[in-house]
C-alpha cells in the first residue's frame, strides 16, 4: 500500500512536470525567447513526466523497463535543465559537450542493463545508481551556479525567482549526496535509502519546483523585454516619446520636492531630409544611430536621453543650471560636427541645432519643452549648427528669447 501510494505521488509531479513542459514551450514561442534555454527545460520537463510514470509503468508490465530507468530519466531531465540555465544566464560554455556525455552515459548504463549475461556488467550494476545520483549532484549544482550571477542582477519577481532555483536546486543537490553518502556508508554499493520510493518523490517535486522557479524567471525576463520595447525606440535604443515624457514629468517633480535646478535640451539635426535624399534612407538611419551613441557618450550618467521623432531628440539634464547645460550642449555640438558618420564609399558630416530651457520653480513640463523648442527654432533661425538658450521672464513662462545667450559656432572648415 505504502509503494502504491509513493507511486501515485511521483505520478501527480510528473503531471506537474508535464503541465511545466508546456509552460515553457509557450514561453519559448514568444519572438525573442527562442535562445534563452526554455527549449530545453521543456524537453528536461517532459522527461521527468516519463520518468514519472515509470513506476507505475512498471507495476503493470516492467519487463521491458531498464533497472533504474526512473534514475536515468530524472538524470537525462536534470542534464537538459543544467544546459538550458546555461543558455539562459548567456553562458552556454560546453553545454552540449555536458548534455552529449550525459546521453552518451545513460545509453551505456540502458545498453548494459539488458546485457544479463555479460559477467563484468553483473559486477557494475550495483554502482549506476550511485553514479547517476552522484551526477545529478553536479548537475543541480552546476544549475546553482549558473543561476547565482543572475540573482546578483535581477530585481523583484526575477530575484526572488532566481533566489528559489538556487535554493531548490542547493538542497536536492544536498539530499541527493547525503543518500549517496549513505549508501556507501551502509553497504559499501547502492544502500536502502537510495531505493527509497521518497527520494524518487521529492526529486520529481524538486524537479516541478525547478521548472517553476525557471518559468518565473523566464517570464520576468520576457515582462522587461517587452516593457523596454514599448518604452525604447527601436531604432537607436533611446527612450521612445511617452516614456521620456513621463521620465521628464518624473524628474521635475524631483527637482521641485529637493528645490534642483533642471534643464532640457532640444537636439534637431540638420538639413536631415537632404542627409535622406543624398545617401539614401538606411544611411540617414545610420546617422541616427551614430548620432544617438555621440548623446550617449556626451550626456551625463544622470541624464535622461529620448528621441522624440524623426531626427528630433531631447536630453534632461537633473540638477544641473542653464550655464552647465550649455557647456554640455556645446560640447555635443562640437562632438558632432567633428565625427562625421562612419559610410561608404566616403563618411556623411552632418550638424545638430540645439534649444535649451532651464526650468523655472513649478513650471510644467510642456512650458518648459515649448521654450526649449523656442529656442531651437531660434537656433535653427540663425543659421544651424549652434546652441541657443531660452531664458523665462517672470512671472509668466512664455518668455521672449534673450539675445546675449545665444552661441553662434562656426563649422570647421
Ligand atoms: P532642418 O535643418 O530645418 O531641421 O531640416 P530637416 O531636413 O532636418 O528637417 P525636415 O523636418 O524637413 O526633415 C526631416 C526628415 O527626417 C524628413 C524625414 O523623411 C526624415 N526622417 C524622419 N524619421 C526618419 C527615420 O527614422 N529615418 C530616416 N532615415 N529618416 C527619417
Ligand atoms: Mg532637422
Ligand atoms: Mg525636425
Amino acid at each position: 500500500m505504502k509503494m502504491f501510494q509513493s507511486h501515485l505521488i511521483v505520478l501527480i509531479a510528473g503531471l506537474f512536470a508535464l503541465q511545466m513542459a508546456v509552460v515553457c514551450a509557450v514561453l519559448r514561442r514568444t519572438p525573442g525567447m527562442a535562445m534563452s534555454g526554455l527549449t530545453s527545460w521543456a524537453i528536461g520537463d517532459l522527461l521527468a513526466a516519463l520518468a514519472a510514470a515509470m513506476p507505475v509503468a512498471a507495476g503493470f508490465a516492467g519487463y521491458w523497463l531498464a533497472a533504474d530507468a526512473v534514475d536515468m530519466g530524472l538524470f537525462l531531465a536534470v542534464s537538459l535543465m543544467a544546459v538550458g540555465t546555461r543558455h539562459f544566464a548567456g553562458k552556454p560554455g560546453r553545454a552540449s559537450v555536458l548534455l552529449a556525455v550525459n546521453v552518451l552515459l545513460v545509453a551505456a548504463i540502458a545498453g548494459g542493463t539488458w546485457l544479463t549475461h555479460v559477467d563484468w556488467l553483473e559486477t557494475l550494476r550495483p554502482w549506476v545508481p550511485l553514479v547517476l545520483k552522484f551526477g545529478q549532484v553536479l548537475l543541480l549544482l552546476d544549475l546553482a551556479r549558473s543561476v547565482a550571477p543572475l540573482f546578483a542582477q535581477k530585481r523583484g519577481t526575477g530575484r526572488l525567482a532566481a533566489l528559489s532555483l538556487v535554493v531548490i536546486a542547493a538542497a536536492c543537490a544536498g539530499l541527493n549526496a547525503w543518500s549517496l553518502a549513505g549508501s556507501i556508508g551502509e553497504s559499501g554499493v547502492a544502500g536502502p535509502l537510495l531505493r527509497d520510493g521518497s527520494l524518487v518523490v521529492l526529486n520529481v517535486f524538486a524537479v516541478v519546483g525547478l521548472s517553476v522557479s525557471f518559468a518565473l524567471m523566464a517570464h520576468d525576463r520576457l515582462r522587461r523585454m517587452l516593457e523596454h520595447k514599448a518604452s525604447h525606440d527601436d531604432l537607436t535604443g533611446l527612450l521612445a516619446r511617452t516614456a521620456f515624457w513621463q521620465a521628464l514629468e518624473a524628474a521635475s517633480t524631483h527637482a521641485d520636492r529637493h528645490g534642483k535646478p533642471l534643464t532640457v535640451a532640444f537636439v534637431d539635426l540638420d538639413h536631415f531630409k537632404a542627409i535622406n535624399d543624398v545617401y539614401g534612407h538606411l544611411a540617414g538611419d545610420s546617422v541616427l544611430r551614430h548620432f544617438a551613441g555621440l548623446l550617449r557618450k556626451t550626456a551625463g550618467a544622470e541624464d535622461i536621453i529620448g528621441r522624440l521623432g524623426g531626427e528630433e531628440f531631447a536630453v534632461v539634464m537633473p540638477d544641473t543650471t542653464l550655464e552647465r547645460g550649455r557647456a554640455v550642449s556645446m560640447h555635443l555640438s562640437t562632438t558632432v560636427r567633428n565625427t562625421p558618420c562612419p559610410s561608404e564609399p566616403d563618411a556623411i558630416a552632418y550638424t545638430a541645432s540645439i534649444g535649451m530651457a532651464q526650468r523655472e520653480p513649478g513650471e510644467g513640463v510642456d512650458s518648459l519643452m515649448r521654450r526649449a523648442d523656442q529656442a531651437l527654432y531660434d537656433a535653427k533661425q540663425r543659421g544651424r549648427n549652434c546652441v541657443s538658450l531660452h531664458r523665462a521672464t517672470k512671472p509668466s513662462h512664455g518668455a521672449a528669447l534673450d539675445d546675449s545667450a545665444h552661441w553662434q559656432q562656426q563649422a570647421a572648415s
